[in-house]
């Protein structure tokens, strides 16, 4: 597989003396199979250098695959000025999370409307299919995509490609889940952050959100970042073999990068950790030979299942002011928000209702969560065993933690948080539990 980066910026394009070699662009990442399959990662501002690389080799006919992690501006401003999507005859396919109300199409649509953009996505030349992702796996071409949803206040995928032995994996915009995600013995790792290690598992190249520095992260909690430092442990955790810094701050100048990359390597050497790690420049180029082994298994469904009405969430907390904050963040999407504010209300409820999804506060009169939570896993009904449950939490000891997923808890939403946050993780719990469609 060969990677190039075409822009590793976040947030926003940042062009200029002090960024030259890193660079300005916003996330564009092009990846090339064995066979030539194009598979683009993000279409942020980078992606309008790669259309013209595209053309000016005399490929005019190029077809590929753009798979994007979310669609915040930084990761789809170079859509309308990606050069390929304009020729007739080209095909492309257009992957990206699929959220339970709003398609990809509509999104894309929106930044090209008459205001913002004198071309209509529908006057593009080339032929192009939409596919609405969930938590899943598919195939391009000879390499096998294996999507998970990463953290952060839109609902956003982590893409991990595998052929021919190489894994490559692309986790832009993610926060850890735990303020301190790291392993130790008195602190055992959050289970979403466990899960986010498993899915860079042996990676010979993980491209990871290192938006912040770990000095800067207290004042960006909730932002939807990580912190360099823990991409490090994340990396080395997973027994990765390289690691990108990618994402990079726009207050971030080029000597800054290399000092954090430094700090980077300091904490792998530390550690007893071979990872090789540097900062994702734009331009940069990296080879990874492949073997002949066909790892390609397909192994569950990808597209969100969307057919059904209304889904209902009940939401119970004994503090009204909680209450009516997420009913007004999950009403807008087309919830149906049912209510309790104590243990044992939330329980007949549940047993009511059956909802979707359940966001329980930890501490209530009645039943708190957790035994809420111990009794909905008792029931003989399948679907309150099985139902997702959030613990609302002010707390984030790692004992709480281990006690809460012991009982069966989903996950955790600590206070305070943020509405856009709310909004993106709820859609997350909702489609994995939901997984079981049709494939895309
Ligand atoms: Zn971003
Ligand atoms: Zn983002």
């Amino acid at each position: 597989m060969d990677v190039r980066f075409w822009g590793t910026r976040g947030s926003l394009a940042k062009p200029g003396s002090t960024t030259l070699r890193y660079g300005g662009n916003t996330s564009c990442v092009e990846v090339r199979a064995s066979d030539g399959t194009l598979i683009v990662l993000d279409c942020g501002t980078g992606a309008h250098g790669l259309g013209h690389a595209l053309m000016a080799a005399g490929r005019p006919a190029c077809s590929g695959h753009l798979m994007i992690s979310h669609t915040h501006w930084d990761h789809i401003q170079g859509f309308p000025f990606f050069a390929p999507l304009f020729i007739p005859g080209n095909a492309w396919e257009i992957y990206a999370p699929g959220a339970l109300g709003r398609q990809l199409e509509q999104t894309l649509a929106g930044q090209m409307e008459y205001s913002y953009f004198p071309v209509t996505l529908a006057q593009l030349g080339a032929t192009i299919r939409f596919h609405d992702l969930a938590e899943g796996s598919f195939t391009a071409g000879p390499v096998r995509i294996v999507t998970q949803y990463l953290n952060h206040p839109a609902l956003t995928l982590g893409y991990r490609l595998e052929s021919g032995g190489v894994v490559v994996v692309y986790s832009a915009d993610h926060e850890p889940h735990a303020p301190d995600p790291a392993a130790r013995d008195d602190a055992p790792m959050h289970a979403e952050d466990r899960r986010h290690v498993d899915f860079l598992a042996n990676a010979d190249l993980v491209i990871h959100d290192a938006q912040y520095t770990l000095a800067e992260y207290p004042q960006k909690i909730g932002w939807g970042h990580t912190p360099a430092e823990w991409a490090v442990d994340y990396a080395i955790a997973a027994g990765a073999k390289r690691l990108a810094l990618f994402h990079h701050d726009p207050f971030r100048d080029d000597d800054a990068v290399d000092r954090l990359v430094q700090v980077c390597r300091r904490r792998a050497g530390a550690a007893g950790s071979a990872l090789e790690i540097f900062g994702a420049a734009e331009n940069e180029q990296l080879h990874l030979l492949e073997s002949d082994a066909d790892d390609r298994k397909i192994d569950a469904p990808l597209r969100p299942s969307m057919k059904a009405g209304p889904l209902t969430i009940l939401v119970a907390d004994d503090d009204p002011t909680i209450v009516r904050l997420l009913t007004l963040a999950l009403e807008p999407d087309g919830f149906r928000v049912v209510t309790a504010n104590d243990g044992q209300t939330a329980l007949d409820r549940a047993r009511a209702e059956r909802p979707a999804l359940i966001l329980l506060d930890w501490q209530m009169p009645g039943a708190d969560g957790i035994e809420v939570t111990r009794a909905l896993r008792r029931e003989r009904d399948p679907a309150l065993r099985e139902v997702p449950v959030v613990l609302i939490t002010a707390q984030s000891g790692a004992d709480n933690t281990a006690t809460g997923f012991t009982a069966g808890v989903t996950d955790y939403l600590t206070k305070p948080f943020r509405v856009a946050h709310v909004r993106a993780r709820v859609q997350a719990w909702l489609l994995r539990s939901r997984a079981g469609g049709a494939r895309a």
